[in-house]
């Protein structure tokens, strides 16, 4: 992996699409992903974006932006006085297209950097998105800046399976994301298990009942309607759907995400989130492609 230290002008980016509607900013501490190369990489939404990625392969660079808590400094009057007039709230999502707590985060301490940063001049949401178990060395500025702000941490966890064939492994085991995402609910912290992308479960009720232990809400999205394009096809140019498909055929149609959801609500009663919905933190069931008359998933 090509890693680089590199300087930015800016570090809060107002946001656009979906992500308007979670959070009125974006914060990425790296450019490219230091996961990129892990089993969450191969169905990525932000490796599509090429005015990122400019042409270099997803996984392959990292670029470190070590300036960004003093871009976030810098830029907190303005940004959070736009986003206040604008909509009530400033609102920080950290990160959307890139993992906070990569490998290289113990040696740039980035995303700690701007963390700490954020204890001073705190937005009034902060939602930490992450796929790693690294959000633990945090803990204690995490439980600063949720007396100072509206934090919640969402851990994503797509399936309680590990592997799937032919795919490579995950970064940090279903087991290990488990018990951090406890640990920091342990801690009095808003906590979110966003299933995202859906993959196969291979026993949804166990699946649910456990993240049940560990969080408050639980938030599910399918690369269907999830992954930016129309009907998933940027996903279906993965390897994901035919990995998916030989485990499960029927989890690469979004019926599946709606039958998982019915039994996460058994769990969650009132805390099940769908997509852009669930990640802005409004728990709901959407019930568009289920059978009104059964209940069930529209097959
Ligand atoms: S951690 Fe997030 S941004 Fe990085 S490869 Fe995985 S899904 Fe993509």
């Amino acid at each position: 992996m090509i890693i680089e230290e590199i300087a930015t002008t800016s570090i809060l980016t107002r946001t656009g699409g979906f992500l308007a509607t979670v959070c009125s900013h974006s914060l990425q501490p790296y450019g490219g992903c230091g996961l990129g190369r892990s089993l969450c990489g191969v169905g990525c939404y932000a490796k599509h974006q090429t005015f990122l990625t400019r042409g270099r392969p997803w996984g392959g660079y990292l670029d470190v932006k070590t300036g960004a808590a003093r871009l976030y400094r810098s830029q907190y009057d303005r940004e959070a006085a736009w986003a206040r007039r604008r909509t009530g709230n400033f609102g920080v999502f950290l990160s959307s297209s890139t993992e906070p707590f990569p490998p290289q985060e113990k040696r740039y301490g980035v995303t700690a950097s701007v963390l700490t940063a954020m204890i001073e001049a705190p937005p009034d949401r902060l939602i930490l998105q992450t796929h790693g178990t690294g959000v633990l060395d945090v803990l204690a500025t995490l439980r600063e800046l949720n007396d100072r702000c509206e934090l919640r941490v969402h851990m994503s966890i797509e399936s309680d399976m590990d592997r799937l064939p032919g795919l490579p492994g995950p970064f940090a085991s279903v087991k290990a994301r488990i018990e951090a995402i406890g640990t920091i609910r342990a801690a009095g912290i808003f906590s979110v298990v966003t299933v995202s992308p859906l993959l196969p479960v291979r026993d949804p009720h166990g699946f649910f009942r456990r993240l049940a232990e560990v969080a408050d809400a639980v938030v599910l999205d399918h690369f269907i309607g999830g992954d930016g394009s129309a009907n998933g096809s940027r996903t279906h140019r993965t390897a994901l759907p035919e990995a998916m498909r030989s485990v499960a055929p029927e989890s690469v149609r979004i019926e599946y995400r709606n039958a998982m959801a019915e039994i996460a609500s058994e769990f969650f009663p009132g805390r099940v989130g769908i997509g852009p919905d669930g990640f802005a933190g409004r728990y709901s069931i959407d019930r568009s492609l289920t059978n009104p008359e059964t209940g069930q998933a529209v097959t």
